[in-house]
């Protein structure tokens, strides 16, 4: 009897994994650590730092150990999806391929061109509208709202799939072990030491249990979503949304839960809200595929050629990733993404604009410096929000003026200070460019408006 290959490169967890309950005969699970998206780099920005890949390990690994719990190999390949699955087809003879149906374009190609190679059905692991609330692409709004009002008075997320997994029919431990020693070595190589990831399936459940549950941070989430660090603020989902280690189904029949039994508020209903953009951006990908990756994204021309800086923008993008523009609200920000992985949505809003707008560099170059950083990367959610501040996506753009902004959401400098602890300015005044740079028109008004700490009201 022939193999099927079931891929789980986008769902490495246990719950909710419908993957793992396929009733198809004798099956090996597989997974493809991408060598591209890990090791290239695109623009001249490498694609993943150490970070980004040591988690990936970590949750591979998880995973590998999870099934081999329950007696369940897993064969990890590390190199070119497409290549590495026909390889395994013609080892097996496979002649069926399940996966769960990526969002982004090169993954979603990679398994179209197998087609002619083995049977491959796609399903839909990982977002909200799944089965029959799939959207018709065509006639799918392109910006938000309408997208909203359209889905949400349908949206009856299905529950999440309860089946237990049957240890029968997989192929083992020792058949798969034979052919993961590229990854074993790889993860000698490159394994974190502290091993500290809040996305792994495991602390994603708890912690996200916590939030809703035990703290119930979720109550004020409307009111502190939009502040720049700290803990529970927001609900950190995004890490382990992105990785497939966490079940966006199940993160939203825990609220939908805690919404029966404990309360229904506006912040319950935000972050559901916010689940939406999501979604929206997960489906506006699926519409218009690689044009995301050309310049005007999916307005005007398609220009995939590589963005053009001249010595001086070269100059402000560097100085961007480097957390040193000379702009506290802009540096505080970008060190604390260098330095955790992570930055809040104002943030990330802000430091785009700025780029941007302010400092004239392709939107693109921004958004591969965030891919090669964030542990939540996720390639919907990142490029299509990349586009949408640059006016290249789903809305005219959106400049931010960022001294205003830093005044509202760090009025008295408590976040600049602590990320940048070498302005020593009190009060607002931390929010003062350094003389080196020019600040726009725009900014002037708002300029004189910091104060030193004994003055602000
Ligand atoms: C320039 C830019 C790049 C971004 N890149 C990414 C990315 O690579 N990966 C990523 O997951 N999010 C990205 N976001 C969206 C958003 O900033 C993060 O999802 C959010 O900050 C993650 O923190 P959280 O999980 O605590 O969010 P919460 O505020 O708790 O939100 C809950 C969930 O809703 C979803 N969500 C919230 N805001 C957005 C949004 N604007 N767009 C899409 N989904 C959203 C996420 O899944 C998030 O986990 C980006 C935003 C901007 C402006």
């Amino acid at each position: 009897m022939s193999l099927n290959i079931i891929l789980l490169n986008e769902t490495l967890r246990w719950h909710d994994n419908p993957l793992l309950q396929l009733e198809v005969g004798p099956k090996v699970a597989v997974l493809v650590l991408d060598e591209k998206a890990f090791f290239a780099s695109q623009y001249g920005v490498a694609r993943a730092n150490l970070r980004r890949l040591q988690q990936q390990l970590e949750a591979i690994a998880a995973l590998k150990r999870q099934l081999a719990s329950q007696h369940i190999g897993l064969i990890v390949c590390v190199g070119n999806i497409k290549e590495c699955i026909r390889r395994l087809q013609q080892q097996f003879g496979a002649t069926s391929l399940y996966a769960a149906e990526p969002v982004g374009f090169n993954e979603y190609s990679a398994l179209q061109q197998l087609k002619p190679y083995l049977s491959v059905t796609l399903l839909d692991c990982n977002s909200l509208l799944g089965d029959g609330l799939r959207p018709q692409l065509d006639s799918l709004p392109n910006t938000f709202t309408p997208f909203r009002k359209q889905r949400e008075p349908l949206l009856e997320v299905s529950a999440p799939s309860d089946h237990s997994v049957s240890s029968s029919a997989w192929l083992s431990i020792a058949q798969c072990e034979v052919f993961n020693h590229p990854f074993n070595q790889l993860y000698h190589q490159y394994a974190a030491t502290d091993k500290n990831f809040s996305a792994l399936e495991q602390s994603a459940t708890t912690l996200f249990t916590q939030y809703i549950w035990q703290q119930q941070h979720v109550r004020h989430y409307k009111e502190t979503r939009n502040q720049l660090y700290g803990e529970h603020y927001a609900s950190f989902l995004s890490a382990p949304l992105a990785l497939g280690t966490l079940s966006v189904r199940w993160a939203w029949q825990q609220i939908i839960a805690f919404e029966h039994s404990v309360t229904a508020n506006d912040s319950t209903y935000w972050l559901k809200f916010e689940l939406l953009w999501r979604e929206f951006f997960r489906w506006q990908f699926r519409k218009y595929g690689a044009r995301w990756f050309s310049k005007g994204a999916i307005k005007g021309a398609i220009d995939f050629n590589k963005p053009k800086l001249n010595a001086a923008q070269l100059k402000r993008f560097e100085n961007w990733c480097q957390a040193s523009t000379g702009v506290p609200f802009i540096d505080a920000n970008m060190r604390l993404l260098n330095q955790t992985g992570l930055m809040s949505n104002r943030g990330r809003q802000n430091v785009a604009s700025f780029l941007v707008h302010d400092l004239g560099v392709d939107w693109r170059l921004g958004a591969a410096y965030f891919e090669q950083r964030l542990l939540d990367y996720d390639c919907a959610s990142n490029w299509g929000n990349w586009a949408y501040i640059a006016g290249s996506g789903n809305a005219a753009e959106r400049q931010f003026n960022v001294i205003k902004q830093a005044l509202h959401y760090d009025p008295d400098g408590s976040f600049v200070r602590a990320m940048l602890p070498e302005i020593t300015s009190s009060g607002s005044l931390v929010h003062q460019p350094s003389q080196q740079f020019q600040s726009p028109e725009h900014w002037h008004h708002w300029l004189a408006k910091l104060r030193p700490a004994s003055s602000t009201p």
